[in-house]
């Protein structure tokens, strides 16, 4: 057996230790350059960037990391940005990171681009990238796992991940992040908000915010989603979620956000699933790399290149079943295995 790689001793490119010094002091130009390596698609700078990682990685894990998702216009820009000054006031520094589905598949975003949150850009306690444009929501979602390892190495100690309420994302989001944050409206039918079972079983703390727009709806909205959620499942044993009400725009009800997330981390930190969450997201995350590696290879083995378009076209066409097809196409690899 070839011996593992033990991190911290992979040499970085002469080229990169600067970046390295760079980054461990704090510096937000060595952060963003080191990003941009990490979303590169050139495979000199994919093997630069995996050894930058593999030395930072010791230095990696000692952030809170929080991830917030709710549909547009529901909040999100507003409430980080308040949540975020607050913090840095407290003394914390935060790095701000995005999953945006939309920006990979159309170029355009959700999520809108650096000019949000202006007044937060403008701290140097804060730091704010969004999301890679280019690639699957599984290579979005590895390229914001890699900037929140090196965000950590730069020493932000809090890091939000946002995303939007539509598609797979909260699932990647949720899989990286140590606390799950729902955003919610309090006036908008469940279905207006895409709330979907799956979403809320993966909620540790549920929001609605604009709660100054009509204080007796939001109260109204949270009791409800209260009792919905005594009627689930909790996505942990040791916590349940609790639910709150919070206006962004006029920073009401940020202090006791941040008390619940505290009182969060001293829980699953007791009972240990703090920890046990990391683990498992870690492994989660190695099985995610091996089924997107093992897929690439197949599709890029000549035999496989020249069969699968004629293949496909006759699963489409009626002509074969799927399992028939699969079946054939892995068995042209089958001999590495
Ligand atoms: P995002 O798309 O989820 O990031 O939502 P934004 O933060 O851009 O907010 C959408 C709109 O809602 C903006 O016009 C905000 O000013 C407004 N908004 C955000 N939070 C509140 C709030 O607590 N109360 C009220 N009344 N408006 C809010």
């Amino acid at each position: 057996m070839r011996p593992v790689p033990e991190l911290g001793q992979a040499g970085v490119d002469a080229q990169d230790t600067p970046l390295v010094d760079g980054l461990l002091g704090g510096n937000r130009r060595a952060l963003a350059k080191s990003i941009t390596l990490a979303e590169s698609t050139l495979p000199d700078h994919q093997r630069r960037s995996q050894k930058l990682l593999e030395a930072l990685l010791p230095h990696t894990g000692r952030s809170m990391r929080i991830g917030i998702s709710g549909v547009p216009g529901v909040g999100k820009s507003t409430f980080i940005e308040a949540l975020g000054v607050y913090l840095i006031e407290a003394g914390h520094r935060i790095a701000v990171l995005a999953v945006d589905p939309s920006s990979s598949v159309h170029g355009g975003s959700i999520l809108g681009d650096k000019t949000r949150m202006e007044l937060l850009s403008q701290r140097t306690e804060a730091f704010i990238r969004p999301s890679p444009a280019s690639g699957s929501l599984g290579g979005v979602a590895e390229h914001t796992r890699e900037a929140l390892l090196l965000c950590e190495a730069a020493g932000y100690d809090i890091i939000i991940v946002e995303t939007v309420g539509v598609g797979q994302s909260e699932t990647a989001v949720a899989g990286m992040t140590d606390v799950f944050v729902l955003l919610q409206l309090p006036n908008a039918g469940d279905e207006m908000q895409g709330i979907k079972k799956g979403i809320i079983e993966l909620a540790d703390l549920v929001v609605f915010n604009k709660a100054d727009i009509d204080p007796t709806a939001a109260q109204l909205a949270a009791a409800q989603m209260r009792s919905a959620l005594s009627m689930l499942h909790p996505a942990s044993p040791n916590w349940q979620p609790p639910v709150l009400t919070l206006s962004a725009t006029r920073k009401d009800g940020l202090e006791n956000f941040w008390q619940i997330i505290e009182k969060f981390r001293v829980a699953l930190t007791a009972s240990g699933e703090f920890d046990a969450r990391r683990r498992h997201q870690a492994l989660a995350w190695m099985w995610q790399q091996i089924d997107s590696g093992l897929r690439s290879h197949f599709r890029q083995h000549p035999s496989v290149k020249s069969e699968l378009r004629e293949l496909s076209a006759a699963v489409d066409a009626g002509t074969t079943t799927p399992t028939a097809a699969a079946r054939h196409l892995l068995a042209l690899v089958s001999r590495y295995f």
